[in-house]
């Protein structure tokens, strides 16, 4: 069974402090939206997860099946099982989408066993179309630069795709739904849900109520001034539709926005 446990996280982006007692527990095949203003340090949670050097923890910890992340590099916690979606994934031209997922499956596969000499061809094409399949994309994709020249949609689609080749245990997309129109979004949720299992626990960081329709979290968690300020389920997440963050910001009036 999966379970990451995050505890009184709190990180800086120098010498400001932007998370600031950041706590959650996330278990295999669970869902948990986390929603909250611009600015409120959603990205920097992820980034912080994901050991990201710029985002310095200064105290707190995150356990992953109980054991600490902490002083693990990038690599080893993406091996691990950690799988960042970026809010703005970067190009690589020059690198087929292909020839990046079949690095990145041989990195995975080697760093667990030195001796593995890596997926076959033939095998790696098969999981791919099955994936691709999966996600309902074309298999010309493929032979494309990495998000060089990719739409909004393609990015978004190509990021799942990674994510169902690397198969990780836990998998925050940070807005991983922006700029999606409905057709690309549901593919998009359809190919995570499909994706979901006990072995699966996802964070999930949006501001659509559409994308939680489609994915239907279990968990709803409303962050302000760097901290989780609510928890409930998808309840939550309507009021926010109708009512929008000001009763958040006269409920917590205390709670100073970052920035
Ligand atoms: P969210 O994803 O919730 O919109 P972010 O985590 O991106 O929020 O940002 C949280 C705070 O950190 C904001 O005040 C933002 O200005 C600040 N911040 C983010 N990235 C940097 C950076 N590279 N350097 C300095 N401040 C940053
Ligand atoms: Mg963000």
């Amino acid at each position: 069974m999966t379970k990451i446990e995050i505890k009184d996280l709190h990180v800086n982006i120098g010498e400001k402090e932007i998370l600031k007692g950041f706590n959650l527990t996330v278990n295999g095949g669970e869902v948990h939206a986390l929603m909250g203003p611009n600015g409120t340090g959603k990205s920097t949670l992820a980034y912080a997860l994901m050991g990201h050097p710029r985002y310095e923890v200064i105290k707190g910890d995150v356990l992953l099946d109980g054991e600490s992340i902490m002083e693990m590099s990038v690599d080893e916690r993406a091996r691990r099982g950690l799988f960042l979606a970026f809010q703005y994934p970067v190009a690589i031209p020059g690198v087929t989408l292909a020839n990046f997922l079949r690095s990145a499956l041989n990195a995975k596969a080697k760093a667990l066993n030195p001796e593995d000499k890596g997926i076959s061809l033939v095998n790696f094409r098969r999981l791919l179309r099955s994936k691709m399949d999966l996600l309902k994309m074309d298999y010309a994709f493929g032979a494309r630069y990495l998000n060089d020249g990719f739409s909004g949609g393609e990015k978004k689609r190509a990021e799942v795709l990674q994510m169902a080749m690397l198969e990780p245990r836990i998998a925050i997309l940070d807005e991983t739904d922006s700029g999606l129109d409905i057709d690309a979004l549901r593919i998009v949720a359809d190919g995570v849900h499909q994706l979901q299992s006990d072995t699966l626990g996802v964070i999930l960081i949006t501001h659509y109520q559409r994308m939680l329709e489609y994915m239907q979290p279990q968990f709803v968690h409303i962050m302000y001034g760097g901290a989780i300020v609510e928890s409930g389920g998808a309840e939550l997440a309507l009021k926010l539709e109708e009512q929008g963050y000001d009763w958040i910001r006269d409920k917590y009036p205390d709670t100073r926005k970052t920035g």
